[in-house]
C-alpha cells in the first residue's frame, strides 16, 4: 500500500498536457486558460467623464463662484470638436472624451446654469470625475495569466480588451466504466438482487466540474471477454476509469483482464480509506485509473485523484485538492495505518469560527451521508486521538462534488 501522496504524485506525473484550441470568448465560461491574454486596446481608450456634469479647466473652479461660458457638449461615443479656452466649458456626460484644453468635471448638482453661463457653486480639484486613458489597463498588457479557469468576471475584461478569441486547454475525454453483474442504470427494470449504478453519474459530474467531457462506456458484466470488450471502448479517450472490480475478490477482474490486453500497471493499493483498492497505469496511450465501486469510495478517489489529474492536464494552477483547517465538532479516536477522509458536517461555531463534525456512520456505501457532507476530515496515519476543539485538517467540498 503506498500512501495517498505518493499516489497522487505518480498519477500527476503521468498526466499528458491537452493542446490548445482557440474558442470565442462566449463559449470560453469554465475552460482554462493556455495562453496569455494580452490587451489589445487601452481602456478608457482617452480620457473620459466619469458623471453627467460640464468639462473644465481645474484652474478656473479653484474656488467656488466661477462663472463660465457653455461652448459645446460632448457625450460618450460624441467628442465635442474645437480646443476649450480659460474662461469656457463643454456639457458633457458620462463616457464622453474630455475636449481638448480641459482637465476636471464639474458635476451638474454643483453648478447653477442660466443660459450659457454655468456657475460652479463649489471649489473643484483639478481632475476631479476624469477617468485618465489606461486607468484600467494599456494595449500590450497582460490581462489574465494561463492555467485560469476563466470566470464569467474574467470574459467581461477579455471583451473589454477586444480579445474575442481566447487559447484554452481542449477538455480531456474521460471514458467511464462501470463493472458488475448486479448493476442497472438509474430507470430500468431491477430484479430482486440487483443494484442502481450510481458512481457513472456521480463521477461524470465530477468529471464536468473539473472541467473535463465524460464518455459513459456503460456497464461491463463480470466476464472477461466482456470487460476487455466494453474497455476496448475507451479508444479516443484520454483516460479510462473503471469504477469497481478493482479488489481482489474472485469477480474483481479488471486488473487481471487489462493485464492481458496490455496495461502496463503502476500501482493498485494505497493506505486510505475510504478506497483500498485504486488502480493506475497505462493501457495503450490511455490512461487508466481504476476506482473503487463502492459509490462513496468512488466519489472520494474521484476527488483526490480523478480530479487532480484531469486539473493537471489542463494545465491549470489549482491541481491539489485545497486543505483548510477548521475546529473539530467532536472527540475521535486514534487512527489505524491508512489515512482516514472522514465525511463531515461543515458548520460555524458561536465565535464564528469553521467547525468539521464527522459523521457517526461512515460506510463506504452510505450516500446520504456523502450527499449531507459538506467537508472531508483528514486524520493522517496513526493519528493520536483527537478531541473536540482541536484544529483539524479538511477538504471543503463545495463547487467540485
Ligand atoms: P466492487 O468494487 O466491484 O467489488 O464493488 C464494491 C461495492 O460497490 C459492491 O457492493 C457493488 O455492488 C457496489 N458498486 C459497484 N459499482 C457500483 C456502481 N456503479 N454504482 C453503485 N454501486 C456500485
Ligand atoms: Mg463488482
Amino acid at each position: 500500500m503506498i500512501p495517498v501522496i505518493e499516489a497522487r504524485q505518480r498519477i500527476l506525473a503521468q498526466m499528458p498536457l491537452m493542446p490548445a484550441e482557440w474558442v470565442s470568448i462566449a463559449e470560453a465560461d469554465g475552460r482554462v486558460l493556455a495562453e496569455p491574454a494580452i490587451a489589445q486596446r487601452t481602456q478608457p481608450p482617452a480620457d473620459l467623464s466619469a458623471m453627467d456634469g460640464y468639462a473644465v479647466l481645474g484652474a478656473d473652479v479653484a474656488r467656488p463662484g466661477a462663472s463660465l461660458t457653455r461652448v459645446g457638449e460632448a457625450a460618450a461615443g460624441h467628442a465635442h470638436a474645437g480646443v476649450v479656452k480659460p474662461g469656457e466649458c463643454v456639457r458633457i456626460f458620462t463616457g464622453a472624451p474630455l475636449p481638448p484644453g480641459t482637465d476636471t468635471i464639474l458635476i451638474q448638482e454643483d453648478a447653477d446654469v442660466s443660459g450659457d453661463r454655468v456657475t460652479a457653486r463649489e471649489a473643484v480639484r483639478t481632475g476631479t470625475y476624469v477617468r485618465r486613458a489606461g486607468l484600467d489597463f494599456r494595449t500590450g498588457e497582460t490581462g489574465l495569466e494561463p492555467g485560469r479557469d476563466l470566470n464569467p468576471r474574467d470574459l467581461g475584461l477579455l471583451a473589454a480588451m477586444n480579445v474575442p478569441w481566447v487559447g484554452v486547454r481542449r477538455r480531456p475525454r474521460i471514458a467511464l466504466l462501470s463493472t458488475g453483474d448486479e448493476l442497472v442504470r438509474p430507470g430500468e427494470a431491477l430484479g430482486p438482487n440487483q443494484i442502481v449504478s450510481s458512481n457513472a453519474i456521480s463521477l461524470a459530474a465530477l468529471v464536468r466540474r473539473a472541467g473535463a467531457e465524460p464518455v459513459d462506456i456503460g456497464i461491463a458484466p463480470d466476464r472477461p471477454e466482456a470487460l476487455a470488450e466494453a474497455a476496448s471502448r475507451a479508444a479516443g479517450c484520454d483516460m479510462l476509469v473503471t469504477l469497481g472490480g478493482a479488489s481482489v475478490g474472485d469477480h474483481d477482474l479488471v486488473q487481471d483482464v487489462l493485464a492481458d490486453e496490455g496495461l502496463a500497471l503502476d500501482f493498485w493499493r494505497i493506505a486510505m480509506r475510504p478506497g483500498k483498492p485504486l488502480m493506475f497505469g497505462r493501457f495503450g496511450d490511455v490512461r487508466l485509473l481504476g476506482l473503487p465501486g463502492n459509490p462513496v469510495s468512488a466519489v472520494v478517489c474521484g476527488l483526490l485523484f480523478l480530479r487532480p489529474a484531469i486539473r493537471q492536464m489542463l494545465g491549470a494552477d489549482d491541481i491539489e485538492p485545497q486543505v483548510r483547517t477548521a475546529r473539530l465538532g467532536r472527540d475521535l479516536p486514534e487512527n489505524d495505518r491508512r489515512e482516514d477522509y472522514l465525511r463531515s458536517k461543515l458548520g460555524i461555531d458561536a465565535e464564528g469560527t469553521a467547525t468539521v463534525t464527522p459523521f457517526d456512520r461512515q460506510d463506504s456505501s452510505m450516500l446520504h451521508v456523502l450527499s449531507r457532507a459538506g467537508a472531508l476530515a483528514i486524520r493522517a496515519p496513526h493519528a493520536p486521538a483527537l478531541a473536540a476543539g482541536s484544529p483539524v485538517s479538511f477538504i471543503p467540498l463545495t463547487g467540485m462534488i
